[in-house]
């Protein structure tokens, strides 16, 4: 199984850290041992003092295939949730000045907070989904599909051309603006829509 995450895929999250608008998609991926489910509380370490949240809409790849045509992506997810991309941005920041990889900001143990799917059906429109994440009770961020920069179907068929795509693999598809620092004791809970689907705390 893969995870792949799209970065900067809002215009408003790209700009609140300073980066460019990408012209491609920005990919990378977490390990398998990134995902942490069923509502278990992410351990915050010791190795990073600014964890951000990350809130995204996850899709699930039903099917297996390669250089996928952007009109045929469609067919191959049929499942949704909201993860987090969970980022020690303080690490970040010192690989990215140095323009070095950033597996270890990104990819470290329970950095992917994955809530239950639900079936595509149950989403009238692809292109309008409101997703949210609630921190201690309060409207942490915000997303519509509406604002992304690289649509569903655009990045399947992106991933498809270098990646062969398996039943399985998720794909995390980017943050809305609104990432701030996480602190011990937190609880995070996330939505689609007013569906909750993901609860965790900061232990
Ligand atoms: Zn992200």
């Amino acid at each position: 199984m893969k995870i792949f995450c799209i970065g900067r895929n809002y215009a408003a999250h790209a700009k609140e850290l300073n980066n460019d608008i990408p012209d491609e998609p920005l990919v990378f991926c977490k390990p398998h041992s990134a995902i942490l489910k069923n509502r278990k509380p992410f351990f915050h370490p010791n190795f990073s003092n600014n964890i951000h949240h990350e809130v995204e809409l996850v899709l699930r790849i039903c099917r297996n295939g390669r250089h996928i045509e952007e009109r045929f992506a469609h067919k191959y997810y049929d499942r949704i949730t909201v993860g987090l991309d969970l980022t020690a941005r303080d690490i970040q920041s010192r690989l990215k000045a140095k323009g070095h990889p950033w597996e270890i900001a990104k990819g470290f143990d329970g950095s992917a907070p994955l809530g239950d799917f639900i079936s595509l059906d149950e989403i009238e429109d692809v292109n309008n989904i409101e997703f949210s994440l609630v921190r201690n009770g309060e409207i942490a961020q915000k997303g519509n599909t509406k604002d992304l920069l690289f649509s569903f179907d655009k990045l399947i068929s992106y991933i498809s051309k270098y990646f062969i795509l398996h039943q399985g693999d998720y794909i995390f598809t980017g943050t809305p603006k609104g990432v701030s620092k996480l602190n011990i004791g937190d609880r995070l809970e996330a939505f689609i829509g007013d569906k909750k689907l993901l609860e965790t705390k900061v232990l």
